[in-house]
């Protein structure tokens, strides 16, 4: 049976990632001292606390609800580069977002396709500038590449994480163009993107709970 993508699944994948993201705070925060100045880690602890006890008091009733308050909370719970960015993913996505209850493999990626098109147009990066683009869009890339030979959606969203994670770690040699870490030049290379590893949890996250391998 396919599986779609509903208000319960997106509830799980967000609670899971603030699961997640918080045990990988300090990683995060360590990479982000090495070409920043040590807070992304903190920063997505902060934002998707404040994430889960919003969807606990105030539940959301349908999937444009959904992300807006997911991107309301990460533009005003995060400071710095990565709360205006995600928020703007979230956001965006729900605007893209036109059903109520459930959205297709198809309409997810064009969902998700919108909320990177909205960072794309916040952020300026492209693609090698050593940011959370450089996880994004391969996972695109892969999200699309499946669903088109007819892959499931679980499927789909374990090729996404894959090429999310290599995207990441492919940031490493990379000099930084934007956000703060492009103020070191040359000295930003040889450290993962911070923002790109917080992208490859959030989808290996989503692949796993469609995959129902994750609370
Ligand atoms: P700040 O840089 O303000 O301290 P964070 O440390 O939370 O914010 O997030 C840094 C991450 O944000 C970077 O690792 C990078 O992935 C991402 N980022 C920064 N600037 C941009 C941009 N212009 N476009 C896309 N992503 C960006
Ligand atoms: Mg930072």
């Amino acid at each position: 049976m396919a599986v779609a993508v509903t208000l319960d699944l997106l509830e799980r994948w967000i609670r899971e990632s603030a699961v997640r993201l918080d045990a990988a705070a300090d990683e995060l925060t360590a990479l982000d001292s090495a070409i920043g100045d040590a807070d992304h880690g903190t920063n997505m602890r902060r934002g998707f606390t404040a994430i889960v006890s919003k969807l606990d008091t105030a539940p959301p009733a349908s999937l444009p609800e959904f992300f807006k308050t997911v991107g309301m909370t990460l533009v005003s719970k995060v400071g710095g580069a990565s709360g205006s960015l995600y928020g703007t993913l979230f956001l965006d996505m729900g605007r893209a977002c036109a059903e109520p209850t459930e959205l297709t493999a198809a309409q997810w990626r064009d969902v998700l396709t919108a909320g990177v098109s909205g960072v794309v147009s916040r952020g300026h990066a492209e693609p090698g500038d050593k940011t959370m683009i450089d996880a994004f869009t391969p996972a695109l890339d892969a999200l699309g590449r499946a669903l088109d030979g007819g892959e499931s959606l679980v499927a789909a969203a374990a090729a996404a994480a894959d090429a999310a994670e290599r995207g990441s770690a492919d940031t490493e040699p990379l000099i930084a163009r934007k956000g703060r870490a492009s103020y070191l030049g040359e000295r930003s290379a040889g450290h993962v993107d911070p923002g790109s590893a917080s992208t490859a949890i959030l989808l290996r996250t989503f692949a796993d709970v469609a995959a129902g391998t994750a609370a």
